[in-house]
């Protein structure tokens, strides 16, 4: 090779070098090199503004200083087995900046192999999403719930009582529906307005939101009307239930702007197993704790009917 040539090999070869750090410092993107031990011995600028940490504090240190225990440690576990064995990975983890807070991010790491084709680098090109994430599980919320009273809205409401449904044709453990309807909620505007209408309606939803299991579902079924879905309850419990939160609401009074106001509700209760498993669904079942509310209603109202 004549030496001119050699010499702009060299050159385009430092070029490239160059080129491909700036581009590398320059990113967007998080940027991070370990050995093949782990240690960290190269990170980019966008490194040090997502994390928090500085490049001298991260190198020598493993990826670990990020590690915020949320993350679930099979996924560490198959991030470590695939790269150790040659393989790409790529997943999403929530980490913790050095201040303590969480933040997730995308995550592509590749092994890199030497000229002797031995494993001797890891690099990993990360992506902050939190952003994305936040706004998708803001949107989840919205989707599902009422925007006045942040209890589930109907759609969200009648799809897990499908689900319920579905789960009790096939493990048969019976549950309950209760319908609630305020009493003379018309009243409640005219006297007061219609703010301390959506105030008392929000409360309520508090209320009964604290009284109820986890796995209890208690959802806006529209107006002043609620429903409440009881899993491996029969209609005794969910009456028992019912007579309590029924007590609660009847005995505290609902304080807008120093007005006290009281307030009842009715409610009809169905169990499961009073429709056979060829006609059950939720049209069936809303129908009989529908005409229970009623008599209920008929019956003087602050009543329960199963
Ligand atoms: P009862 O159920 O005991 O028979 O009497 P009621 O007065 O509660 O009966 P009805 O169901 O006819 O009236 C419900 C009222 O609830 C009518 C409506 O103006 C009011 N309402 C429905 N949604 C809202 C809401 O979001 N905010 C307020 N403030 N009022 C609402
Ligand atoms: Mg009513
Ligand atoms: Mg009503």
């Amino acid at each position: 090779m004549e030496n001119k040539d050699k010499e702009k090999i060299d050159f385009d070869i430092e070029n490239e070098r160059n080129i491909l750090s700036t581009a590398i410092d320059q990113s967007s993107v998080v940027i991070l090199i370990t050995n093949i031990e782990g240690d960290i011995i190269y990170v980019n600028p966008v490194f040090e503004k997502v994390t928090g940490y500085s490049r001298q504090e991260a190198i020598g240190k493993t990826p670990r200083i990020l590690k915020s225990e949320i993350t679930p440690s099979e996924i560490y576990e198959q991030m470590w087995y695939t790269i150790s064995n040659g393989g790409v990975w790529n997943g999403e983890l929530i980490n913790r900046r050095k201040d303590g807070s969480l933040y997730y991010e995308d995550s592509r790491i590749t092994p890199i192999y030497n000229k002797e084709g031995i494993l001797t680098y890891y690099l990993a090109v990360k992506h902050d999403i939190t952003e994305r994430k936040l706004l998708e599980a803001r949107l989840k919320e919205i989707v599902i719930r009422d925007p006045l009273t942040n209890s589930y809205n109907r759609w969200y409401l009648m799809d897990r009582f499908s689900q319920l449904i579905d789960n009790y044709k096939r493990v048969k453990n019976s549950f309950s529906l209760v319908m609630l309807d305020i009493d003379l909620f018309k009243e409640i505007n005219d006297s007061y307005g219609h703010q301390a209408g959506d105030y008392i309606l929000t409360k309520f939803v508090n209320i009964i939101n604290q009284n109820i299991r986890s796995y209890d579902i208690f959802g806006r079924y529209g107006g002043e009307e609620f429903i409440l879905l009881l899993p491996d309850t029969d209609k005794e419990n969910a009456y028992i239930l019912m007579e309590r939160i029924l007590n609660i609401i009847g005995n505290k009074p609902f304080i807008y702007e120093g007005i006290s106001i009281n307030i009842t509700f009715s409610s009809g209760i169905v169990e499961s197993s009073e429709i056979d498993l060829d006609n059950i669904n939720t049209d069936e079942l809303i129908k009989i704790a529908d005409n229970r509310l009623y008599e209920a209603k008929n019956a003087g109202r602050n009543k329960i009917i199963i």
